[in-house]
């Protein structure tokens, strides 16, 4: 078998399901465009653009992983789990995910009401034209409307300025347990991976309680070269992989084109210290 680290594998992005710019099928395209192998679509919370990602991708003769990203609330912080090789079609999954969806409309609403009391209107129905599933408003569709409106240059500021913790526009929201969201990973199937830690805001003591945790649950995997990390946090993660005796994923984290910085497979190789998450693939 080829090289494991060689193999192009692109193992987060989003697409209309969730808060991607692009159809499954132009992630797809734009995937295989950009020579990934073994792609994933991880939409947030959400499995239902699988079928559609899987039939583009085997159309286009790259091989298919069926993602998901789920929102978890620990210690009071938003994480992110990513599964892999998920059964989308598992009802524990399904139902979970459902569950989490479900404060999602009153909490945009929240949103809207919060821009509303520092002057911006509009906003809740602004993000509505963004949305492409209406069951899945997120954030994002806020900061798209905001940078539409000329309130801010990118995405980035928006959050910065606007929807970030501490910012009048955030609303704080509970999501999924962490226990909860590797159980309904493992029900259908899956491998747990620790999505862009290099992105939290805990303390050293938290952090690695929150590995402990997640190692204890049955988390298989962190992601180690992502669009989110520094090249000092891919070392930082392999060693952390290397400690918690994790495997190693990457993903660009892709949401559309001219937003964010990294294209669908073109991040550098894991480390060769990481056994890749696809190693027995
Ligand atoms: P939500 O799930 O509605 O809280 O939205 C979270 C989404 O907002 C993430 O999945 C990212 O796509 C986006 N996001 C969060 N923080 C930032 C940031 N600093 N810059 C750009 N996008 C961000
Ligand atoms: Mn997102
Ligand atoms: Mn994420
Ligand atoms: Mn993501």
């Amino acid at each position: 078998m080829q090289n494991s680290h060689a193999i192009n594998a692109d193992l987060h992005c989003h697409s209309t399901v969730s808060d991607g710019m692009l159809s499954p099928e132009d992630v797809a395209a734009r995937a295989h465009a950009g020579g990934v192998a073994f792609w994933a679509l991880t939409d947030h919370d959400e499995v239902k653009g699988q079928a559609r990602a899987r039939a583009a991708a085997e159309a286009l003769g790259m091989r298919y992983v069926p993602g998901v990203e789920i929102s978890v609330t620990w210690a009071g912080q938003t994480v992110h789990i990513v599964g892999l090789q998920i059964d989308p079609g598992n009802q524990v999954l399904v139902n979970g995910l459902a569950a989490t969806r479900s404060g999602r409309a009153a909490r945009a609403q929240d949103i809207g009401e919060a821009l509303a009391a520092i002057g911006i209107g509009g906003a809740y129905e602004g993000a509505l034209r963004h949305v492409g599933n209406p069951d899945l408003i997120s954030r994002t569709h806020f900061a798209r409307w905001l940078v539409e409106q000329g309130r801010c240059k990118t995405i980035g500021e928006v959050f910065d300025d606007y929807l970030g913790e501490g910012c009048p526009g955030y609303v704080g929201h509970r999501w999924a347990k962490l226990a909860d969201a590797v159980g309904w990973i493992q029900a259908a199937g899956g491998i747990p991976v620790m999505a862009h830690p290099g992105r939290y805001h805990y303390t050293q003591l938290q952090h690695d309680a929150l590995f402990d945790e997640f190692k204890q649950l049955g988390g298989a995997a962190v992601e180690v070269v992502t669009g989110s990390h520094t090249p000092e946090q891919y070392r930082q993660y392999a060693n952390v992989a290397h400690h918690y005796g994790l495997l190693g994923s990457r993903g660009s984290d892709f949401h559309g084109p001219g937003e964010g910085r990294i294209e669908l497979g073109s991040l550098p190789p894991l480390p060769s210290s990481v056994t890749p998450v696809w190693h027995d693939w």
